[in-house]
This record gives structure tokens, C-alpha cells and sequence, in this order.
């Protein structure tokens, strides 16, 4: 019971791979956080797919 290799699995924040906070998990903070979260908004407008006209007022 004193293998070094035997430690447990360092998670690290997906954004900048730095170890987590338990607190902001899965991210180091709440820079990453919001970061991971525009990536996601901005992954998402550029997704190809039907094209809704946001002002398409009825005649
Ligand atoms: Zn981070």
C-alpha cells in the first residue's frame, strides 16, 4: 500500500487544464465556466440547420 503510482486521478479544468475547484467544477473558475459557456452559445449560432428570422413579423 505505498505504490506511488497508485494516486488518484487529478481532474483538470477542460479550458485551461489546470486542477479544478470542487467549487466550480468541471472548471478552475468562474472565468473558465463562463468561457466553456460562450464556446457552447457560439457553437451553437454557427451550427448549420434551419435558419429563423428573428424579426419574421406576419404580414
Ligand atoms: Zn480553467
Amino acid at each position: 500500500m505505498s505504490t506511488p503510482n497508485e494516486r488518484p486521478v487529478i481532474r483538470r479544468c477542460p479550458i485551461c487544464r489546470k486542477p479544478r475547484d470542487p467549487a466550480f467544477t468541471p472548471f478552475c473558475s468562474t472565468r473558465c465556466r463562463d468561457r466553456d459557456l460562450v464556446n457552447w452559445l457560439e457553437e451553437g449560432y454557427t451550427l448549420p440547420g434551419p435558419v429563423v428570422d428573428p424579426e419574421g413579423d406576419p404580414p
